[in-house]
């Protein structure tokens, strides 16, 4: 059989741990057989970004910006453990928080939905996609630990030198501060992306924040949206029958366990940070959820939602027998691959996609699976595969 080629590279960004091990694996088995791979590859591990001072990661978000289109592996962002266990230089910023602040833009997640692994909400019908905004807040914060007594304030230095002030705390002891931005022009394309995205998938678009505390922070996130939508895009909406609903946060968590799916849910960074994995495990598992980072420029990152299996990581280590999901990280190579065939016009690569996911899907429908999922399958009998497995079956059927 003759390769499928490409003409373009796709920008790939190698990660971490166990995901770093399924890369591997999916790329020898599910892709170099078929696949004439062209890619600019970029060591996203932790021990490179350390030899690079992290410069490996700003590069990489760079040739996203020539080529358009990225797919990267799940990476380790630094704690004060990993510190000591890769001797690093310093504590490297998340690799996704620098190349999202590079590429700005919208993250959209949704489940990838299998017949026989049922959502732990029982109402939820239809899967339920999030959009994070992917620019700022805590992800780009200044932090100070203050030692003791003392004032802190917002200093605003206008370029004419002028300054407003605006006091945040009189410490009497000691304590932490935190101060972080966004910016309109961001805000206003994460809204945009939110809208367009919600008519080409033809949801409803659901948005919250907590503007009755954060008066100015989050009252201004709110107001961009609805100007947004009022001047740009309410009769578009009205036209296809959908729409656009504004809550606050709390009232928004409450509605979405009571919903039946089939939405949009749009997060500021860190709300779609820590609610996509819930609605991820609620689906079935982290590792059935694809995500994609859509830049207002139309530059694409396809990854895993997940991490990188760190606790499987040490079992193979140890020449244990590891069954780690690999369908999320097959996804993100899917997804990359179709946006390559179709800004390319290369219908042979956009059907491999097609191919691909149908063969990963219908392996688990005929019960074959990993561990996470036969834990939570109402498929009788499935049988358990191991990381490589796994794979394998999947190769048999594509
Ligand atoms: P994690 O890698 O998402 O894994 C947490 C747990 O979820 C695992 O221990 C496993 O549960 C389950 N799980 C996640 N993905 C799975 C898969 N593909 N197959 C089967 N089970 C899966 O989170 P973590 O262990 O807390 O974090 C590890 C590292 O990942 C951290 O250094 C963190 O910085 C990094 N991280 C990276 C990204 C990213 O690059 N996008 C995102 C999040 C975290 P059991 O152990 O019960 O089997
Ligand atoms: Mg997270």
């Amino acid at each position: 059989m003759e390769k499928i080629k490409m003409t373009t590279p796709l920008v790939e960004m190698d990660g971490d741990e166990m995901t770093r091990i399924l890369w591997k694996m999916i790329k020898e088995n599910l892709l170099e057989p078929y696949i004439d791979l062209k890619t600019e590859y970029y060591d996203l591990g932790l021990e490179h970004r350390n030899e690079t001072n992290d410069q490996v990661t700003v590069d990489s978000a760079m040739a996203t910006k020539k080529y358009k289109v990225a797919v990267k592996c799940a990476t380790i962002t630094p704690n004060a453990a990993r510190m000591d266990e890769y001797d690093l230089k310093e504590m490297w910023k998340s690799p996704n928080g620098t190349i999202r602040a590079i590429l700005d833009g919208t993250v959209f997640r949704a489940p990838i939905v299998v017949k026989g692994i049922e959502p732990c909400v029982k109402n939820w019908k239809k899967p339920i996609t999030i959009a994070r905004h992917a620019y700022g807040d805590v992800y780009k914060g200044s932090e100070m630990k203050i030692p003791g007594a003392g004032k802190v304030e917002l200093v605003y230095t206008a370029e004419d030198g002028s300054q407003t002030k605006e006091l945040v705390h009189e410490f009497d002891g000691p304590g932490i501060v935190q101060g972080m931005h966004n910016l309109n022009k961001s805000i206003e394309s994460f809204a945009r992306s939110c809208f367009t995205y919600a008519l080409d998938t033809h949801q409803d678009l659901w948005f919250a924040t907590k503007d009755t505390i954060s008066k100015k922070y989050d009252h201004t996130f709110k107001d961009i949206f609805q100007e947004i939508y009022d001047a740009e895009f309410a009769e578009k909406f009205e036209a296809a029958g959908i729409e656009y609903f504004y809550t606050l946060i709390d009232d928004a968590v409450a509605r979405v366990m009571k919903s039946e799916g089939g939405y949009i849910w749009a997060c500021k960074n860190y709300d779609g940070d820590v609610m996509s994995d819930m609605v991820s495990s609620a689906f079935g598992s982290l590792a059935m959820m694809t995500s994609v980072l859509v830049s207002p420029e139309g530059y694409y990152e396809y990854e895993a939602a997940h991490g990188t299996v760190q606790r499987h990581y040490y079992k193979h280590l140890k020449g244990e027998e590891t069954s780690t999901n690999s369908v999320a990280t097959i996804f993100a190579w899917t997804g990359a691959l179709r946006k390559r065939g179709e800004l390319d016009g290369i219908q042979d690569l956009c059907d491999f996609a097609d191919r691909l996911e149908k063969a990963t899907i219908d392996t688990i429908e005929s019960g074959e699976m990993t561990k996470d999922l036969a834990l939570i399958t109402t498929i009788e009998n499935p049988t358990v595969l191991n990381s490589e497995g796994f794979i394998k079956a999947i190769a048999k059927r594509l």
